[in-house]
């Protein structure tokens, strides 16, 4: 078993309850993207790997399905304890893998996986599993063996947000982690083992997206495919499935309306709006990158988001005091450098920051923290996903223009509404047309259903809601003989 803190190869694949070597002969070299150093290599597994692992998933499920709600709460509690006691090591790991500064990146990156373990228990606990309606029972039954196909950018928080329902309901499973942020994976992988968690029951198969991802997608025996990702690979995993009809629960894309009422605190919504969009460097597929302010607003907002925005650290993952950490690789900061770009070329005013790299960090994969205003809905920038510490402010003249502004757009995932007066807030809450909406600032919940709307996505995890995504119903119907 591999299990030092410092392993720098992880060559094999779980499957079966065994490290196996792989199929697959390739390996890929893991970056810590803010020295551009190689820090592993793991292995690339192929189709035949994940033929291995659904085999294996497959002959687990029947005893795995039968076992007792006791039994697998036992077994979630024991898997979160082991967790915890590794919550530093799988936090720092994290911010190693993908940049984000390591005290937020073991608090949230480590620290909500845990979390959601435990709030599956008496999710499961209480589940009624089975219940009278009329002359019919209902049962709920786990839906088999899933696949889970996870990005690199909350790696470990999305695995679990698959692998806790779905362990719950009684399910069996293969995940393939994204590849540039996969190490994390591999811990898990040895807590389940160490945690007793019987062979077959989860399987890990590193690869590419096109091969393991698409193979997994495909697979006629797997029933589930989950996928978190952008809406492209959406598109791809959903063609892939719906030639086996498998149920297919989608966790996509994002751009955010964070809507500022006139009556809103200014101030602290500005500050925390800047901070929200850029949380993980903007990385987050929740981020509110679209702020829609009152236009004669607009100014005073530009001032207060100009001053978060240059008050903000940025620099490496394990330096003193630092917020923004790097893109994670260098594709991801050239794109979103080339977004920046495309803002200023459409006219946008640039507030603050630039496509240039901060002359303070020549190395590392680094985006300066860049806010644009007098931003319109017919901007790129405001249309596209662009995933980088890149705020843009959009002005409006009426409430009904603000709501009009925040739908306009194919995602649907999260939203935020400010104002003095809670009701006035719900009220344009219900509005949006997305999975989430926070008020005045309100902190992640993670015991609340999230998911999307439009092409944000399919189903929702977190929350009893995520557990029914992992369930077939069946309806019993008969009485006793006559
Ligand atoms: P990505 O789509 O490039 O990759 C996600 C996963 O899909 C990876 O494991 C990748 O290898 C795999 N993949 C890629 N192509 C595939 C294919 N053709 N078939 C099967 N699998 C394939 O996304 P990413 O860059 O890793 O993550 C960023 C994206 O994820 C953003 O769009 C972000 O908004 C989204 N995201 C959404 C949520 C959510 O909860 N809605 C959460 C986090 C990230």
């Amino acid at each position: 078993m591999q299990s030092e803190a410092n392993v720098k190869e992880r060559l094999n694949l779980y499957i079966n309850g065994r490290w196996v070597e792989p199929v697959g002969k390739g390996t890929v070299k893991v970056v810590n993207p803010c020295s551009e150093e190689a820090i592993a290599t793991i292995a690339m597994g192929n189709e035949e790997d994940v033929d291995r692992a659904v085999s294996a998933a497959r002959e687990a499920f029947p005893a795995w399905s039968r076992t007792t709600v006791a039994e697998r709460a036992a077994l979630m509690a024991r898997i979160s304890s082991a967790m915890a006691a590794r919550q530093n090591e799988i936090g720092d790991t994290i911010a190693a893998e993908m940049g984000m500064p390591a005290p937020w990146s073991r608090m949230i990156q480590a620290g909500l996986p845990i979390a959601t373990l435990n709030s599956f228990v008496p999710i499961l606990e209480n589940y009624p599993f089975e219940y009278d309606m009329g002359r019919t029972r209902i049962v709920k039954e786990a839906i088999g063996v899933c696949g889970f196909i996870t990005p690199w950018n909350y790696p470990l928080h999305q695995i679990i947000g698959k692998v806790a329902p779905a362990l719950a309901a009684g399910c069996t499973m293969v995940l393939k982690p994204s590849q540039l942020a996969p190490l994390n994976a591999f811990i898990l992988a040895e807590i389940l083992e160490k945690a007793g968690l019987p062979p077959g029951v989860f399987n890990l198969v590193s690869g590419a997206g096109s091969r393991v991802g698409q193979a997994i997608a495909s697979h006629p025996e797997i029933d589930m495919v989950s996928l978190t990702g952008s809406t492209q690979s959406g598109i791809l995993v959903a063609r892939a499935a719906a030639q086996t009809i498998k149920r297919v629960t989608l966790e996509l894309g994002g751009k955010s309306p964070n809507v500022l009422l006139k009556d809103a605190d200014f101030p602290v919504a500005v500050r925390k709006g800047v901070h929200q969009c850029y949380l993980n460097s903007g990385q987050t597929c929740t981020a509110l990158s679209r702020m829609i302010v009152p236009a004669e607003k607009q100014e005073d907002v530009v001032v207060l988001a100009r001053e978060a925005a240059e008050s903000m650290v940025m620099g490496d993952a394990f330096a003193d005091g630092v917020f923004l950490g790097p893109m994670v690789d260098r594709q991801q900061q050239q794109s979103v450098r080339a977004y920046i770009e495309t803002g200023i070329r459409e006219g946008a005013t640039l507030v603050t920051g630039g496509p240039e790299q901060p002359d303070y960090l020549p190395k590392g994969f680094f985006v300066r923290p860049t806010v644009f205003s007098n931003v319109r809905t017919d901007m790129v920038i405001a249309r596209e996903e662009i995933f980088g510490p890149v705020l843009c402010i959009l002005p409006y003249r009426s409430e009904e223009e603000a709501i009009e502004i925040a739908n306009d757009s194919v995602y649907g995932l999260s939203g935020s509404v400010w104002s003095g007066d809670i009701e006035r807030a719900r009220s344009a809450a219900k509005r949006i047309r997305s999975g989430q909406v926070f008020i005045n600032g309100a902190d992640f919940d993670i015991d609340a259903p999230a998911g999307g709307y439009k092409q944000s996505g399919i189903g929702r995890e977190r929350s009893k809601y995520g557990l029914e995504e992992y369930l077939e119903i069946k309806a019993v119907i008969g009485h006793n003989p006559a």
